[in-house]
């Protein structure tokens, strides 16, 4: 263990942020990192615990305890503070093919897991994770292409963490790996979704520089059922794995839905991350909350990466609606430790100026010629119903709809292979063997599983590429 009476000697030190005033002018991240001799202290702070939550349980459930990719976080909070670094690095790779990306954007469910969460503050594990992550990275980041070639060609759909996870796994065990990505670069929604601030790109870039240098081949803006034949795949692979994620938005179908300034998230921060990265835009109008009064709908992830990217590019005001009730701001921990607790999270973008309320439902949108100029809500009970006399409007430039996904988009490779779905519309596939309901097709993921995280989605590549080695060779080395 670190230190057997660290968690008695220190307190809990995280990372801090830049201050608001100066982050909101750039694009870049803004967490500071702790200097390394900080790191070994925090590491110390745990306790080796005889069940250490923190690393999971295997459970596939949302909310279920710790780390979904099993990280052997006491291992290698032990390796940093007997200042081991090197090995803390091939540790922690052992588990999880990019953690300098979860050291960044994952929610840490470890964290609300750790024993000292439960009547004390939790291990900053996952910023640890990074700092062993970068400091590996900055050494450099060797290849470990496969010794022996197996001669079977897998082809992967998606280029997001579940499809960059799984070619990673499935090149090292000798496959010849080639991902079909119809955008112009690899992350799925590492790249085009989280925002740069929140993570930039070069994590991602230097990650599929490593998996060309092992032999994984990238084939860009190659649509899989539309400019590339989805059975095509099929006759020229052995085995062919899905991970287009979730993308079909939820929407809000309420009277002046067609009023322009309304938009999906998802049409509003690919712009802005493809202007960052000076990739040309999309076809489209440009969508930009300068000068503007701004609405986000939704309380989660997406919507706050639309919170911060309004204020970056200038908006003058921004409000998040909510339609569940405010959670409360602690949890009850001993209901609720070592699950993930429902409780107020408030994200560094709502700390950003955003106005936050809660159980609303939007009505109707109003506008003048042609333009979204109000949005019309109600407040709701409980029941998410709509409370009588409760009527209210509020003034909107842009509204920015970032309610979930319900689920992989139907048209085009989903329904031209003819894959069977699950009740919610996901394409089906169990986590026992992750095949789909057509011979040698494989999914998982987002396209799987249905909207979750970037952790669980690197748990679903591995555990798929497993799944396609033992298919393809008869038994594999893969871990699960
Ligand atoms: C705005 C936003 C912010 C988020 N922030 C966080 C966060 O901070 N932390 C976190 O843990 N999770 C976050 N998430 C969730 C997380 O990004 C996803 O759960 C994760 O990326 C899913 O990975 P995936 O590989 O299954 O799919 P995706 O990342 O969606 O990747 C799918 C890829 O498949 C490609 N594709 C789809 N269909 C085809 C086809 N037919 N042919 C070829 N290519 C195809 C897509 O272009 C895309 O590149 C966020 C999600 C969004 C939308
Ligand atoms: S991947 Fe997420 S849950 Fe796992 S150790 Fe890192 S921060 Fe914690």
């Amino acid at each position: 263990m670190g230190k057997i009476t660290g968690f008695l000697e220190y307190e809990r030190e995280d990372r801090d942020y830049q201050p608001v005033e100066e982050r909101v002018r750039h694009w870049r991240e803004f967490v500071l990192p702790l200097p390394e001799k900080d790191y070994v202290t925090q590491a110390a702070r745990c306790m080796n615990c005889g069940v250490p939550y923190c690393q999971g349980t295997g459970s596939v459930a949302p909310g279920s305890p710790g780390c979904p990719v099993n990280n052997q976080i006491p291992d290698w909070n032990d390796l940093v503070y007997q200042g081991n670094w090197d090995e803390a690095a091939r540790n922690l790779h052992s588990t999880n093919n990019f953690p300098e990306v979860t050291g960044r954007v994952c929610p840490a469910p470890c964290e609300a897991s750790c024993t000292l969460n439960i009547d004390e503050n939790p291990v900053t594990i996952k910023s640890i994770e990074c700092a062993i992550a970068d400091r590996a990275i900055a050494q450099g980041l060797k290849p470990e292409p496969a010794a022996n070639k197996t001669g079977k060609k897998v082809a992967i759909v998606g280029s997001g963490p579940a499809g960059l996870a799984c070619a990673q796994q499935l090149a090292r065990a000798g496959h010849e790996v080639h991902v079909y990505e119809k955008l112009a670069k690899a992350g799925g929604l590492l790249c085009y979704g989280i925002p740069d601030f929140k993570m930039e790109k070069i994590h991602v870039e230097r990650r599929v520089t490593q998996m060309e240098a092992e032999g994984v081949v990238f084939h860009y803006d190659a649509h899989v059922g539309v400019n590339v034949p989805a059975d095509e795949l099929l006759k020229d692979y052995d085995a062919v794995v899905l991970t287009g994620g979730a993308e079909k938005p939820r929407d809000l179908p309420v009277p002046g839905r067609e009023l322009k300034g309304i938009h999906f998230a998802m049409d509003f921060l690919p712009q802005q991350n493809r202007r960052v990265s000076g990739e040309p835009a999309a076809n489209g109008e440009d969508i930009l909350a300068g000068g503007k009064h701004v609405v986000v709908i939704g309380g989660g992830d997406t919507g706050s990466d639309c919170i911060g990217t309004s204020f970056r590019q200038g908006a003058l005001s921004v409000t998040n609606f909510e339609i569940l009730p405010q959670p409360p701001l602690h949890e009850n921990k001993m209901l609720t430790w070592p699950n993930w607790p429902l409780k107020l999270r408030t994200s560094s973008s709502h700390e950003e100026g955003a106005e936050r309320d809660f159980a609303v439902t939007t009505t109707k949108f109003s506008g003048e010629n042609g333009r979204v100029k109000k949005l019309h809500c109600m407040r709701v009970d409980d029941k998410i119903k709509p409370i009588p006399g409760s009527d209210f409007e509020i003034d909107a430039d842009l509204v920015l709809l970032a309610m979930g996904f319900v689920h992989p988009v139907h048209e085009g490779l989903v329904k031209n292979l003819g894959l069977a779905l699950d009740q919610r519309g996901n394409v089906r596939a169990s986590t026992d063997d992750y095949r789909t309901s057509i011979d040698k097709v494989f999914a998982a993921g987002d396209m799987r599983r249905g909207q979750s995280l970037v952790v669980w989605a690197i748990r679903e590549g591995r555990q798929a590429a497993r799944a396609v080695d033992e298919f393809l060779m008869g038994s594999t080395l893969l871990p699960r």
